[in-house]
């Protein structure tokens, strides 16, 4: 079952082209530009990311090293359709049209990334039902296994399947699509560098941004976040660096909390909530790929709370400060910080690994079951 879905998320023959009514096979590009954005940042042509490795029945976090030739690639488009990509590959994205190219790009990765999911839509069998159970913290080995938990997992992954799946890959589609839409809209102009720009219209029923920095932020971000009110609400944030600049863009829906609205609007107005705006995204998602020395010259303690923090995105919210510092070089040399400042050295204490670990195992199972 993760094989086949796996197979769709790396370098294959078999995924169609996910442009409207295209049925070519996909070629594997980059959601990002490898060329002048990944490549921007990477270190002998290597970025590092968040990798957690399953040893047993738990799984242990990991930073692992990505070539630049795997970061952010997906089998997304055949050539035809990858070719309206052209122009964002090769140059630094400037324009209103770059932004919707990129976005619809973004928006057609994060899709294929769900769209995986359709590929666990199979029955489980006795094994993965077993195995399911395990995974949940329900059960502690095979042995503990009766035919009724099985049941009860098999049930409530058929009802989610079926009930959630379509929904919640329409939503990503839907806003795709009228992506798509809006680039047949001739509204070109260049955008300026530090300067806050947003549109919306009434169908979108979201509000876009984009804010392109002068200084490089050392990290490309491509990511969904959900978060769950009344309805589930998806976050979308993408950073794209380049030489010199790094491009942030943000899709947040119109029905999100005033207070999440607020943030985002006053975010741009200083550099440092800027880059402590990125470093929330990072703290809550796992949809980046940073340059290797950011990670690498952390202070060791520093690092392995951060490492643990990676495992629990979930008990952070993109809106809130992050309370540890990853870019502590950019802030002393764009925001003036000393390297003693409280900003760079302060982390809080966290709860020790396995309380948290049991916390998330906890909520996931609730959600599930
Ligand atoms: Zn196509």
């Amino acid at each position: 079952m993760k094989d086949r879905a796996k197979e769709h998320l790396g370098r294959n023959k078999f995924t169609v082209c996910s442009y409207p009514e295209c049925d070519k096979i996909a070629i594997y590009s980059h959601a990002i530009s490898k060329k002048i954005s990944i490549s921007s940042i990477a270190e002998d042509n290597h970025l590092t990311f968040f990798n957690p490795k399953r040893r047993g029945s738990v799984k242990v976090p990991k930073f692992d090293s990505i070539g630049i030739n795997d970061c952010s690639g997906f089998n997304g488009f055949c050539k035809d359709h990858d070719d309206l990509f052209q122009e964002i590959d090769k140059n630094i994205i400037s324009t209103s049209e770059h932004v919707k190219l990129q976005l619809y790009r973004s928006l057609s990765f994060e899709l294929h990334k769900d769209k995986v999911g359709m590929f666990q839509n199979i029955k489980l069998d006795d094994e993965h039902a077993t195995q399911a159970l395990i995974d949940l913290n329900i059960i502690s080995s095979e042995s503990e296994s009766t035919c009724d938990l099985r049941n009860l997992v098999k049930r409530k992954f058929d009802f989610l399947m079926r009930e959630s799946l379509d929904d919640k890959l329409w939503l990503i589609e839907k806003l795709s699509l009228y992506m798509l839409h809006l680039l047949k809209i001739k509204d070109y102009f260049e955008f300026q560098t530090d300067t806050f720009y947003a549109f919306s219209t009434d169908n979108l029923k979201h509000q876009v941004f984009y804010y392109m920095t002068s200084y490089n932020i050392p990290v490309a971000i491509n990511t969904k976040i959900t978060l769950s009110d009344a309805e589930p609400l998806n976050y979308y944030f993408i950073v794209i660096p380049f030489e010199g600049k790094s491009l942030i863009m943000g899709i947040v829906p119109d029905d999100s909390q005033k207070l999440i609205q607020d943030k985002i609007n006053s975010v741009f107005n200083e550099e440092l909530s800027v880059i402590k705006f990125i470093e929330s995204v990072i703290s809550s998602c796992d949809g980046w790929y940073i340059k290797p020395s950011i990670i690498d010259n952390m202070p060791d303690e520093k690092k392995k709370v951060f490492l643990d923090d990676c495992m629990f995105i979930n008990e952070r919210r993109f809106y809130q400060d992050y309370d540890l510092s990853i870019f502590d070089g950019l802030k002393m040399e764009i925001c003036g910080l000393e390297h003693d400042s409280e900003e760079l050295t302060v982390f809080p204490n966290r709860d020790e690994y396995e309380s948290r670990y049991n916390v998330m195992m906890e909520a996931i199972t609730r959600s599930i079951i």
